[in-house]
């Protein structure tokens, strides 16, 4: 879509606005060139001497009352205008957030975060101001031009007119090509503001990394060097501004030389009042805007589009996963994988090879194999967070791509290793699932996640704010708290990670116990517990062992140490491991 096209859009949907800010803006000019033909009166009746005391307070009057409306008017078009204005803001990153929520993981490998931010902040803010400020200036502009123009001409002198108007097309020339210049050294300050933006979030993030290598000094030196960078584009670009008052100043010189000196000519020649000539002075100071706005609405539709053609792309760009599913809600069956067979990069060997795994509803399937075996991209497919390259994996029956995306998100409860906790309480943090919930809900899921004890010690118990302004949990709590997140949501299918990996066994015992527990109570709730500590899985219902993406044993724990292949060996190796540890 082109930027003349959403603005047209937008300003036939909120046309009100805009009529009437058109109209406030007609009332400020209207004004405008009507002060100074009032001075001109004055000054040519004070010099007949025709002007008693009260004409001339009536006439000061009138410039004051003048004075006030244009205030008003331009206060009441601004307040239309923007707040119109700041709605096509609010739609463009509406669309825009709620198509980057619904991209897949795939999509977020490519963007960068900041560029995303920029996106979302700048290139947005570009836009609105195009189809705001632009459009008002390059409307008020035009029509300040015209009346100036017509009653310099018109109702003062045409000859004077003609002649000192030469100038101003050279300052509309000199105020387009600064204003380019202007945004063309601001586009690369934001840049290099945002290379500085980068290496600031990378470093804050890799501190401990960076410490560690001994890097400090040199993350120090580049960061010098990228702030140095930024400086200096911010200079430019300021040295560029710099520029207007010169040109203004010129113009006006010039003009004004003109006007007085064929202006004095007629004023000699009785052809010219002294009053007109001031007038028409003062009208020669109201075209600056005029040529400023010239300049400035260019430049600002320049930016726009350039916001647009950045923005576009992202929009349209088609979702990393379909949501093309038409079923609502899961009917009751089997979670079956068939055959499946997943890789990232489509040269590189799969992760997943011919993967067959069925899980019954109430059943608990265990998921294990060393690091890199696939357990993870496993359930990046059960999540729909990868797509299969060949087999299938159905649901009660269905595709899992027949079913919305929306229902099977609320089937399916997901503990990554690395669980998010937002900038909020601990209770918000685990109620996400279930906004509506009740303390009582929260607090029950946190003591099945064995979560709650800890919390009671937090300084303000369930209200300790979390995260990045709040108090830190270690890795374990994290974890408990991101699995009282997924027990309150109490869906059909529980999906741990490796989210138990940074608990002690005792916990960790305890937690499962309580997930028994959970599912005595609802038989009908499964769960797939992907680990690489085979204590965690040793109770499940099934057991499957992975290695290089391909199933090598399965059974339950018995059967499996029966088997004495990977499972066993790796059983008495932890066993041993714990033992040790617990001396
Ligand atoms: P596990 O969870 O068993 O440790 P994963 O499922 O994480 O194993 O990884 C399986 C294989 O896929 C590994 O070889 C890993 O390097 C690769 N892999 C995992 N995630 C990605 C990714 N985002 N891009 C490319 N390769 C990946």
């Amino acid at each position: 879509m082109s930027l003349a096209r959403l603005i047209g859009g937008f300003v036939r949907r909120h046309w009100p606005a805009y009529v009437s800010s058109a109209f406030m803006l007609a009332g400020v000019a209207i004004c405008t060139v009507l002060i100074p033909r009032k001075v001109g009166a004055l000054i040519d009746g004070l010099a007949a001497h025709s002007l008693d005391g009260r004409a001339l307070l009536l006439g000061l009057a009138q410039l004051l009352g003048l004075g006030l409306a244009i205030y008003v008017l331009r206060v009441g078009w601004r307040i239309r205008l923007y707040s119109a204005a700041y709605n096509l803001g609010v739609e463009l990153r509406t669309r825009l957030y709620a198509r980057l929520s619904a991209q897949g993981p795939g999509f977020y490998q490519r963007q960068r975060t900041g560029d995303l931010m920029a996106l979302a902040t700048n290139d947005i803010d570009a836009i609105e101001m195009a189809a705001g400020e632009a459009m008002l200036a390059g409307f008020d502009g035009t029509l300040t031009l015209v009346i100036v123009i017509g009653i310099m001409t018109l109702g003062v002198d045409a000859r004077l007119a003609g002649v000192a108007l030469l100038p101003f097309p050279l300052m509309a020339f000199a105020f387009w090509r600064i204003s380019t210049q202007v945004h063309h050294a601001e586009a690369d300050a934001l840049k290099r503001f945002s290379s500085l933006n980068d290496h600031v979030q990378e470093s804050l993030s890799g501190v401990r990394t960076l410490r560690a290598l001994g890097l400090e000094s040199r993350s120090a030196s580049q960061f010098s060097e990228l702030a140095g960078n930024a400086a200096n584009a911010s200079l430019n670009a300021q040295r560029w501004e710099a520029a207007y008052e010169p040109a203004v100043g010129l113009t006006l010189t010039a003009a004004t030389g003109l006007t007085l000196g064929l202006g004095g000519y007629l004023v000699w020649n009785g052809e010219l009042t002294v009053g007109d000539l001031t007038s028409f002075t003062m009208y020669l100071g109201q075209l600056i805007w005029p040529m400023f706005a010239a300049g400035w609405v260019l430049s600002l539709i320049e930016r726009g589009r350039a916001g647009l053609n950045r923005l576009q792309p992202l929009l349209d760009a088609p979702l990393t996963v379909e949501d093309t599913g038409t079923l609502a809600s899961i009917g009751r069956g089997a979670l079956a994988v068939d055959r499946v067979t997943f890789a990232y990069h489509e040269a590189e060997k799969p992760a997943l090879d011919g993967v067959s795994v069925t899980v019954e509803p109430g059943q608990t399937l265990g998921l294990v194999g060393p690091t890199g075996a696939g357990k993870s991209t496993l359930l990046r497919v059960l999540l729909r967070q990868a797509t299969p390259q060949s087999g299938m994996v159905t649901w009660a029956g269905q595709p899992l791509t027949a079913y919305r995306l929306e229902a099977l998100r609320s089937a399916m409860s997901w503990v990554p290793q690395e669980s998010f906790l937002f900038s909020a309480t601990i209770a918000e943090n685990i109620a996400l699932a279930r906004p509506g919930a009740s303390r009582l809900d929260v607090e029950e899921a946190a003591k099945m996640a064995s979560i709650h004890d800890d919390i009671l010690r937090f300084p303000y118990g369930y209200d300790t704010p979390v995260g990045e302004k709040g108090i830190t949990l270690s890795g374990g709590q994290r974890q408990r708290v991101a699995i009282a997140r997924a027990l309150l949501a109490d869906s059909a299918l529980l999906l741990l990670d490796d989210a138990l990996s940074a608990v002690d066994t005792g916990t960790e015992t305890r937690i499962l116990e309580h997930l028994d527990e959970l599912r005595a109570a609802r038989p009908e709730r499964a769960a797939i517990i992907a680990s690489h500590r085979l204590s965690a899985v040793a109770g499940a219902d099934r057991i499957v062992v992975l290695r290089d993406g391909r199933i090598t044993e399965s059974g339950t724990h018995d059967e499996l140490l029966a088997l004495d292949g990977w499972y066993a060996s790796q059983w008495r190796y932890q066993q041993l491991e714990a033992s040790i540890d617990a001396d």
